[in-house]
C-alpha cells in the first residue's frame, strides 16, 4: 500500500511545509490512517501530532491557509482546531500520560512520537504517517497495528489491564470498534476487561451514551451489546437490560430469553432504519417484562402491562443516564408503550375499526411503530413468520386506505365542544365531554364517517338522550 496516497489532499503538504517554519515535526495519526487503510471513505476529522508546541502549529497552518481560518485554541488540552473546507484538524503536541486510581484525566508532559503512541487505545488507533518532508507518507506503526488490521483484531498496544484501568471509556470503545468494524477484540484484552469492567464507574453517563449511541447506529449492534453483556459491564450501564436475560421453567413451561429476543429486535430494526431513538425503542421495548413477570398454574408465564412499566422505566433510564428529556423521550416512551399494539392485531382478523383506533393512538408515530413491531418478530416457526408479516402487510394497506378516508391521525373533533355549547345553549360541563366521547367513539368504530354532518347529527341525538333541548336562539 502506498501511504503517500493517504496524504493528497493538498493541506498535508500545507501542515508539513508550516512544521519545517517552525522547525517541529509532524505527523498525522489515529482514525484518519487506520480509515485510509480500512478504506472507509473520506474522513471528517483528521488528527495531527506535533513533536512540540500542537498549537502554535496550528496557527502557522491558519497563517499558510488562503482564508486563513480561525484557530480554535482548547487551553486546558493543549490542542487546537481549524476547519479545512470540511474537515476538522486537530492539532497536538507529543505527550506522555501518567493515569491516577480515581480519574480518567492524566497528567500530562511533552513527550515523543513514541511516548504519544503509547498512550493511544488500540494498535489500530496508534497508526502515524510521517508529514516531514523527506520522509513524507512514511508509516510508523510501533505494535502492529496494520496486522491487526489485516487480522481484524483489536487490542491494546500495552498491558491491556493497564490500558483500561487508565481510562475505562476505552473498554466501551473496544467494544464500539469491534460492533463498527466487525473485529474480533484479541482475547487478553477481553479478559482485561471483564476484570475492569466495574471501573466503568469513573466514566460519565454523557460519554457512556455517546458509546452506546454509537453502537446503536451500527448495522448490527448485537455485536456490542452481547460483548457488553459478556464482559459485565452491561449490568452497570443498563441493568434494565441484563434483566431480561434467562429462561424460567416452572412445571415444564418456559418462556422465551428476552435478553437475546431484544437483541434480534433491534438488529432487525437496523436493517429498517437509521432512526437512532427508533432503535432505542427496540432496545427497550421489553424491559418492563423484567418486573411484570408472573407464572400461573392456569396461564402460564405472563408479562401483564409490562408497556405501561416499560415506558416509565424509559424515564427513569433516561434520566439516569442523563439523556435528553424531551420529545425524543417521550417518542421512546410511546413506542415501548404501544409495541404490542400491531402484534395483537396481526394475530386476528384485522378489522378497519382496530386499524382507525392504531392510527387514532400512535398519530404520526403509526409508521415508527409498525417498523418497530415487524421488527419484533423474531418467531422460528415458519408459518407464524409469515402469517405475521403477511397480517401486517394488511395492517400497513389498511392504515393507508383508513387515513384517505377517515382522516383519524391527529384526530380533530368535526364538532367542536363551543358548538354544543351553542346548540344546546349550555355552559361548559360533563354533557359536553360526553357528546365528544360518543362521537369519537363512533367515528372508530366506523359507524359514522369522520365528517361534519354525521357528526352534527349524532349531536343531536346524544344531546336529547341527555335531556338537553336543542337551542331555539338565533344569534
Ligand atoms: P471515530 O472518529 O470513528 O470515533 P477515531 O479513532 O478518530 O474514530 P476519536 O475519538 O476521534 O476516534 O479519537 C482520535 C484518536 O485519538 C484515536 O484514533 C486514538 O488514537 C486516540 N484516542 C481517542 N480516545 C482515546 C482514549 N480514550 N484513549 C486513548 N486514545 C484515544
Amino acid at each position: 500500500m502506498n501511504y503517500r496516497d493517504a496524504l493528497q489532499n493538498p493541506i498535508f503538504k500545507i501542515i508539513s511545509q508550516s512544521a519545517k517554519e517552525i522547525e517541529i515535526e509532524s505527523f498525522v495519526i489515529g482514525g484518519f490512517v487506520r480509515d485510509f487503510i480500512l478504506k472507509r471513505g473520506h474522513a471528517k476529522d483528521i488528527d495531527v501530532v506535533a513533536i512540540g508546541d500542537g498549537i502554535k502549529l496550528a496557527k502557522q497552518v491558519a497563517k499558510n491557509l488562503p482564508n486563513k481560518p480561525k484557530v480554535q485554541v482548547f487551553k486546558t488540552y493543549g490542542t487546537a482546531m481549524l476547519k479545512y473546507n470540511d474537515i476538522e484538524i486537530e492539532f497536538v503536541g507529543a505527550r506522555k500520560e501518567s493515569y491516577t486510581e480515581d480519574s480518567r484525566n492524566p497528567a500530562v508532559e511533552n513527550g515523543s512520537l513514541e511516548d504519544d503512541q503509547n498512550r493511544r487505545d488500540f494498535t489500530i488507533n496508534a497508526l502515524a504517517l510521517d508529514l516531514n518532508e523527506e520522509k513524507f507518507g512514511d508509516l510508523l506503526d510501533p505494535f502492529g497495528g496494520t496486522k491487526d488490521l489485516d487480522n481484524k483484531t483489536i487490542q491494546t498496544p500495552l498491558d491491556p489491564d493497564i490500558t483500561f484501568s487508565d481510562d475505562p471509556l476505552r473498554m466501551l470503545r473496544a467494544i464500539r470498534f469491534a460492533t463498527q468494524l466487525d473485529f474480533i477484540i484479541e482475547d487478553k484484552s477481553l479478559q482485561a476487561i471483564t476484570r475492569n469492567s466495574n471501573r466503568i464507574k469513573i466514566i460519565t453517563n454523557e460519554r457512556i451514551v455517546t458509546e452506546l449511541n454509537k453502537i446503536l447506529e451500527c448495522k448490527k449492534p448485537s455485536i456490542g451489546f452481547l460483548l457488553l453483556e459478556k464482559t459485565g459491564l452491561l449490568k452497570y450501564i443498563l441493568p434494565e437490560i441484563t434483566a431480561l436475560k434467562g429462561i424460567d421453567e416452572v412445571e415444564g413451561q418456559r418462556h422465551k430469553d428476552n435478553f437475546y429476543h431484544t437483541l434480534e429486535v433491534v438488529d432487525n430494526i437496523a436493517i429498517n432504519t437509521n432512526n437512532l431513538w427508533l432503535r432505542w425503542a427496540a432496545l427497550l421495548h421489553d424491559i418492563g417484562k423484567a418486573p411484570t413477570k408472573r407464572f400461573s398454574k392456569k396461564v402460564g408465564w405472563t408479562f401483564h402491562g409490562h408497556e405501561l412499566e416499560g415506558s416509565k422505566m424509559v424515564f427513569h433510564l433516561f434520566k439516569r443516564l442523563k439523556m435528553p428529556l424531551n420529545d425524543k423521550m417521550k417518542f421512546v416512551q410511546k413506542m415501548v408503550f404501544m409495541s404490542s399494539r400491531p402484534i395483537v392485531l396481526a394475530q386476528d382478523i384485522v378489522t378497519d375499526s382496530a386499524v382507525r383506533r392504531l392510527v387514532f393512538d400512535a398519530g404520526d408515530y403509526v409508521e415508527d411503530l409498525m417498523t418497530l413491531c415487524e421488527a419484533d418478530i423474531t418467531t422460528k416457526n415458519p408459518k407464524k413468520f409469515n402469517k405475521y408479516h403477511n397480517n401486517f402487510k394488511i395492517v400497513r394497506d389498511k392504515i393507508i386506505e383508513v387515513e384517505e378516508r377517515d382522516h383519524v391521525r391527529n384526530f380533530q373533533p368535526p364538532v367542536s365542544g363551543e358548538e354544543i355549547m351553542k346548540t344546546f345553549n349550555i355552559k361548559p360541563s360533563r354533557e359536553i365531554g360526553l357528546i365528544k366521547e360518543a362521537i369519537k367513539e363512533a367515528i372508530l368504530e366506523g359507524d359514522i364517517p369522520n365528517e361534519y354532518q354525521a357528526a352534527y347529527q349524532l349531536m343531536i341525538e346524544r344531546g336529547k338522550k341527555l335531556g338537553l333541548k336543542v337551542s331555539t336562539q338565533n344569534d
